[in-house]
Order: C-alpha cells, then structure tokens, then sequence
C-alpha cells in the first residue's frame, strides 16, 4: 500500500524561505577585528535573492558551478543559501591549498563565476590566470586598482564586480525554482587529498536537509542560540551550520579571518556566543589564552569538535574550569560531515570515568548512519568495544562515490572505485563498536603503527602525552626500527620552555601505558604542523623524519 503523504522535494530554498522568516529577526554577526556588524536574516534573504538576480545576470543557468575564495562571513554565508537555491552549484575553495591543488580543484569543477573576500584578492589574481574556467569575479570589499588591474588581466576573466555594487538595485525577492530535484548537486567539497589529488564530494538538497536536521537535534541547537562557526565554510561543508542555522533560526557568529584565540575570545564575551564549532587546535589555543587572560565566556554552553580527536585532557579542562561542555563529533567531507556525537547516556553520572569514557569516544553514530567493522581478513566484526576494524558507512548524507568529470584516468576511476564496497564507503578509520552505536576510533588506517606485529594506537599515545600539564601538543608517527619493524616517536611542544624535560615525561607515562607502548623516541618541537584546515599534519612530520630534520632524543 502506498502512503498517503505528500512528496515535496527537500530544498535548500526550502530552509532558507523557512529561516528568513519565520526567524528573520535572527542575525548573521561578523567579526570585522575589533566588534561584529551584523544584518538579521530577513536581510539575508534579500541579499541572497539579489545576489542570485545579480549571478543570472551574470550568465549563471542551470547547474553551473560558483566558487567562493572567501573566510567565514555573512557574504559567504548568504552565497551558501543563495546559490544552491537557485539551482547552481556552490563550490567552496579551500584558501589554504596549496596553489596547484586550488588550480586542480576550481578546474575540475568548472567553476564559472568567483567571489572572492578583498583581504585574499591579491593572492586570488596570482592563480586566476591558471583558472581557465572562470569569466567574472565578484569581490567582497573594496581592492585597491591594482588588485582590481590584476584580477581583470587574464583574458579569459569577462569582468570584475564588486559585491555590493553588484546586488544593489537588484529586486529583493526571487522566484526560487521548485523544479529542482532533492536529487541534484547543491554544493561541493573537495578533500583536502592527503593522498593524491583532492576528490571532490557533490552533496545534494535533499542530504544536506537531511544533515542539517539530524545534527540540529541531537546537538540541540535552538532559537536562542549564537553559533560562532570557526570551522571554515570551505572545509567538509561547513558541518552543516549555515542550514541549522535556518532550521534551529540561531543566529551565526562569523570570525572572518581573526581565528587566533584571542579574538576568538573577545566575540565569545562580546556577542555572547553560545555554542562554538571548530577543530581541537582552535580550541586548545583559546583554553590557553583563557587560562592567561580571563574573558567572560559564561554564556558559552557547548563547543563542538572534530575534524580529529579530541584530547580528553582539553575536554575535561573546559567542562571543569569554564563550564563548557566538548561535544566530540567525528565525520569525513564524504559524510556531509557528521557521523556521531559524543553525547553520553543521560542514565551516566555527569564527570565519573564512565562519563569521561562517553564523551573521549568519537561519539554516538546519528540515526540514518549504518556502520560496520570489517577486519584485517575482510569478516565483519563485532559491536562488542573491543574487536577492532576499519569502519564502512552508509547513509542518505554519505556519498556514494566521487565527483568524475570524464577526464579521469583508468588508475583514478580504480582508486575511486577501491573507496567502496557493495555501497558501503570505506572510511579508511580503524576502531571499535560498542553495542550501544558508541564508535571509538583508534587511528587512521595509515597512522597505525605496527610494532612487533601488534598495533598501537598514535592517536591514544598522543592524548595521555597531552595530558601531561606541560605539554602544550603532541604528535606520534610510526618510525622504521630494526627490531619491532616500526616504532613510535613522540614529537612534543611545550607550554613553556624548560617547563619539563622529556624524561620526566616519559616517567609520568610509564604506569599509564604497557611498557612496550612506550615511545623510547621523542622531538621537542616548537609547534606541531598543521594541514590546511588545522589538523596534525604527520605527513609533514614523517618528512622532516626522513629527512634528517627532527632532533631526535633516545630514552629508555
Ligand atoms: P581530510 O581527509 O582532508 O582530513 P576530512 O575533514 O574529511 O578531511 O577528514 C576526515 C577524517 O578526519 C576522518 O576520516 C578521520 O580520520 C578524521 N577525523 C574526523 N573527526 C575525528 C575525530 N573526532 N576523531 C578522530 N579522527 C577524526
């Protein structure tokens, strides 16, 4: 029997009609270096009318792709809402790629008009003539004639507009097409291609509504909140904010291009932030400002994490000494991003070792998010927290294969083809079920370090270093030995100088740990290297390893 119920598509104009006015009171604030401005969502509605009105005239039809160069800010997210309800395709650049890979990622997609923040206008004109496939770039901000001289240079670019210029006396309303099929490309997102080039992800309408609500609820986020959305707009779909945001009508917090603690701080205690959204190297860096430089952050209830794990140690200091709960998530790009939060059991008492427990896992997996464990020989493993196995997903936000634009080769198509089994993605995460769907990852399938012929964890080795109280950061790589085959090495930054030596370090680790888990190699560094959205880079460490760089200390 078939159900009675309608079938409306699931749209982003659907949100967006749904939060600019039913919350057009709610407020999108951007940091500007020293107080936010702000417009209220009904604005943002119009803009985004007038900035689809402005991109039609500028030759926008269909599916064709728009690229953002851009920091979080209201523009950003208005081109987020703007672009996917018309119909077209928004592409958010990664600004921190390394240039060949940008050129890779906005050629691939066919991106077709730019708009780019003023602040990353003159870097933008050093690649735009490689981006043979732009012919108009919208700049938000003034630029200097120069600037604009060089953007407009390349032959192919048609002309260069400036973004308030551009939407002024465009009609405020739009006829947003309902035709679109829930099915359809919204937006795209490349990896950041830790392994050769970046792989693009097409979400739809329908998985980034599906997205938006899942996490919206099991986060709780409601109309009275402030979102200040540190995770960049370019990075694994914005984790979804600028959608909650409409669906939950929370205002959204946007820090441009000020990500350093200290400003972080001051629009936390200035706009009254109330829940956050950023990886642990952001959030490290604000407990440390905060630790130096008290800031009110009472209103602050929750920051969520991911992007990689969480160290406890940070958890447990902002729950016990600001009050503000963690909330470790875990995803991929591939998973629009999120795949589980770690919210604990409500039955579990708040700070015993069980809580803890709870909230260090990678978290809940979200409903509509099926997983299994698949062993070392291909048989799947149990959910019973401990028999451990790469993780396979699938889902109505996972996506079911990468972006190909006919030009790929035979070993790209075979690479991309590897990524799946029987509709399952394979996540390339190694870690454990428990049986209430509580996932807790211990590595990355290629950060597993294989001593002896058992595996250690990097990514546990790394949270009881930190742990330590002064140590600031650590990294653990695998390094060949000739004994184990391959063993750990500890690179570790100090809060201070001179704060503690190495061994007594390792001392503090020796009755936390097997023996045979402990790293007899150690670096003190001065900083732990990051990736373009602000992860632990051990590429770049295993490199330096190689390459002679790592002063390396033999203890034990
Ligand atoms: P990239 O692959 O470019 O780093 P993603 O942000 O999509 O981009 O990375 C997804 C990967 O990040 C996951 O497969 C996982 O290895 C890691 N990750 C994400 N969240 C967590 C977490 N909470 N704990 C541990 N690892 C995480």
């Amino acid at each position: 029997m078939k159900s009675t119920m309608q079938t409306p598509s699931l749209l982003i104009s659907q949100m967006m009609r749904y939060g600019t006015t039913v919350h057009a009171n709610q407020r999108i604030y951007t940091w500007t270096g020293t107080e936010a401005r702000s417009i209220s969502f009904k604005e943002v509605g119009e803009k985004a009318a007038q900035l689809a009105h402005a991109l039609r005239g500028l030759g926008i039809e269909g599916d064709q792709r728009v690229a953002t160069f851009m920091w979080n800010n209201a523009e950003h997210a208005i081109a987020y809402l703007a672009v996917p309800s018309m119909g077209a395709v928004l592409h958010a650049l990664n600004i921190r790629l390394f240039p060949p890979q940008i050129i890779y990622c906005a050629t691939h997609a066919n991106n077709q008009v730019v708009i780019v923040d003023n602040s990353l206008a003159k870097p933008f004109a050093g690649l735009l003539p490689h981006l043979t496939t732009i012919h108009d770039v919208i700049v938000n901000g003034p630029i200097d004639e120069e600037t604009r001289a060089a953007l407009a240079a390349p032959a192919h670019i048609r002309g260069v507009h400036d973004f308030e210029e551009l939407l002024a006396g465009q009609p405020t309303t739009f006829d947003w097409p309902e035709d679109i099929d829930e099915d359809d490309a919204s937006s795209m997102c490349y990896t950041s291609g830790t392994t050769g080039h970046p792989k693009g992800v097409a979400y739809s309408h329908r998985s980034n509504y599906l997205h938006a609500t899942a996490v919206q609820s099991a986060l709780g986020i409601h109309q009275g909140d402030r979102m200040l959305v540190v995770v960049p707009l370019f990075h694994a779909n914005a984790w979804g904010f600028p959608y909650i945001a409409m669906i939950a009508g929370a205002s959204l917090v946007m820090p441009d291009r000020f990500l350093q603690a200290e400003p972080l701080a001051a629009m936390i205690s200035q706009v009254k932030v109330t829940v956050g959204a950023g990886v642990p190297t952001i959030w490290n860096d604000l407990l440390h400002h905060l630790e130096g430089s008290p800031v009110d952050v009472s209103t602050c209830r929750m920051l969520m994490v991911g992007g990689s794990a969480a160290p406890p140690a940070l958890m447990r200091a902002f729950q016990e000494h600001h009050g503000i709960e963690i909330v470790h998530g875990w995803g991929m790009t591939e998973m629009s991003p999120v795949g589980s939060l770690a919210i604990p059991p409500t039955e579990v008492e708040v700070g015993s070792d069980e809580y803890w427990r709870y909230r260090a896992a990678q978290g809940r997996l979200l409903t509509g998010v099926e997983a299994r464990l698949v062993g070392p020989d291909g048989e799947l493993q149990p959910w019973d927290g401990a028999a451990v196995g790469e993780l396979e997903v699938r889902g109505p936000w996972i996506t079911g294969t990468y972006y190909t634009n006919g030009a790929e080769s035979e070993a790209s198509l075979r690479e991309i083809a590897e990524k799946f089994t029987d509709g399952w993605l394979r996540t390339g995460d190694v870690g454990t079920l428990t049986p209430d769907g509580f996932l807790v990852l211990t590595d990355r399938a290629k950060d597993v370090i294989k001593s002896g012929g058992e595996w250690i964890s990097s990514v546990d080795l790394e949270n009881l270093i930190m742990a330590h109280p002064a140590v600031r950061e650590a990294s653990v790589i695998g390094v060949p030995d000739t004994k184990w085959g391959e063993r750990p090495l500890a690179s570790i930054v100090f809060k201070e100088e001179g704060a503690a030596t190495v061994e007594q370090v390792r001392d503090w680790l020796a009755d936390k740990l097997p023996r045979w888990q402990l790293p007899e190699r150690w670096a003190v560094i001065d900083e732990v290297p990051k990736t373009s959205v602000g992860k632990f880079d051990k590429k770049v460490l295993r490199q330096r390893f190689a390459d002679g760089e790592l002063e390396v200390e033999t203890i034990g």
